[in-house]
């Protein structure tokens, strides 16, 4: 038998319930999960959902476990999280190294549990399960929309756009495949297995059907083999990091030969990467705050669904993703314009202030 140790932080609770995705890693820390519940808080803030942040975790590398060990421990951790989790309490979510089949057995581990079916206790669910339409590319669709939103502010065609991607999980492929939609060129993708760099384009769908069946990038064929340091590296319209934290750092930040850093990832840059990229003042950043939404914001609308128990189609789903990134990119700009500072801390202030603002009007009770 062998004891995994796990984690859920829930940081804050003034706004509604906590709402967070469960990351299966094994090089997840209680300090990691704690900055990623923290992040959760301001971004949920940022694009005006009612919900506080919140972030679970278990170390363990997913790919050495069997199906059915993966299954044993997912209902074991909902197991152990009964008592803490609740559709109007906390909701949980996939996140790196978890996924809707997981997001299932812990529904069902909930609702055997409280002897009902209660869909609203995670999202990123099966649709079967209740799981919303566009859910599984929301985050990648909302990445996508806000670099060509930005990429139209700089006035750069997307079909004159090259994309290298790092990371090439639920949010990597997606944001390739909308990109890709929209005209631009993924010239460079990769994963843990290493990075794959093709000028002429990489054929994403054909990347996607490959990994389907090879599980990994390993000895794909669509580019030339290069490391994930030298993706980071490689001369391009928009840089996207979509793994994991801390990929942008004060050793290759004055290396990176983008126009635009858009982080889908959360917290790929350093800070100290960050004020080199800053000083530089060549390359527009979205910050994960921002750029990464479109996932909660999908649960949210998931979450609506479960509890009134009335389904909308995918079209409705976009629509209104895509109203809601407008809305936030508009407050962002308007608070780096009337302060004068950088992208990155107009998202976070905006998003802390209204945290601020809730905790303030609820007061102390005595
Ligand atoms: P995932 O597990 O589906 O994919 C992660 C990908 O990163 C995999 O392809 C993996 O091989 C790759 N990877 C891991 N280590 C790497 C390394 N050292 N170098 C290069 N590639 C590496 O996870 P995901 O859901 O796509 O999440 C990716 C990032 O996006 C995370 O930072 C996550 O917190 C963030 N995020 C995810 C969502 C969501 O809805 N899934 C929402 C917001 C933010």
């Amino acid at each position: 038998m062998t004891v995994f140790e796990g984690y859920r932080v829930q940081h804050n609770l003034s706004s509604g319930p906590s709402k967070g995705g469960i990351r299966f890693h094994q090089h997840v820390t209680l300090g990691e999960v704690a900055a990623l519940a923290m992040w959760m808080s301001w971004k949920c803030s940022l694009v005006g959902l009612p919900y506080g942040g919140a972030k679970g975790g278990v170390i363990v590398n997913p790919n050495d476990l069997s199906l059915n060990e993966l299954e044993h421990l997912s209902r074991r951790y909902m197991q152990e999280m009964v008592n803490f989790l609740g559709p109007h309490i906390d909701v949980a979510a996939p996140g790196v190294g978890t996924n809707e089949r997981i997001m299932g057995w812990m529904m069902d581990t909930y609702s055997n549990h409280i002897g009902h079916v209660s869909p609203a206790i995670v999202t990123g669910k099966p649709i079967a399960l209740g799981g919303s339409q566009g859910r599984r590319g929301a985050t990648g669709a909302g990445v996508a929309y806000l670099v060509k939103k930005y990429l139209d502010d700089l006035k750069i065609p997307i079909n004159a756009t090259t994309v290298a991607i790092q990371g090439f999980g639920n949010v990597g492929s997606e944001t390739a495949l909308s990109l890709g939609d929209y005209g631009a060129k993924i010239i460079a993708i990769s994963d843990y297995t290493g990075a794959y760099y093709n000028p002429k384009g990489i054929d994403v769908r054909q990347a996607l059907n490959y990994v389907q069946f090879q599980k990994t990038l390993r000895d794909f064929d669509g580019g030339e083999a290069i490391t994930n340091e030298q993706l980071l590296e490689l001369t391009c319209t928009v840089l996207v990091p979509a793994a994991l934290e801390r990929v942008i750092t004060d050793q290759n930040a004055a290396k990176l030969k983008c126009r635009v850093l858009a982080e889908a990832a959360n917290g790929p840059t350093t800070n100290a990467a960050d004020k080199i990229i800053e000083a530089r003042g060549d390359i527009e950043i979205i910050p994960d705050v921002l750029c990464n939404s479109g996932g909660v914001i999908v649960s949210y609308f998931e979450w609506l669904q479960n509890l009134s128990n009335f389904y909308w189609g995918r079209e409705e789903v976009i629509t209104k993703l895509f109203g809601i990134l407008d809305q936030a990119k508009a407050a962002v700009d308007a608070q780096q314009a009337k302060f004068q500072f950088s992208r990155r801390l107009a998202a976070l202030t905006l998003g802390i202030q209204r945290v601020a603002d809730a905790k303030a009007a609820r007061g102390l009770f005595p």
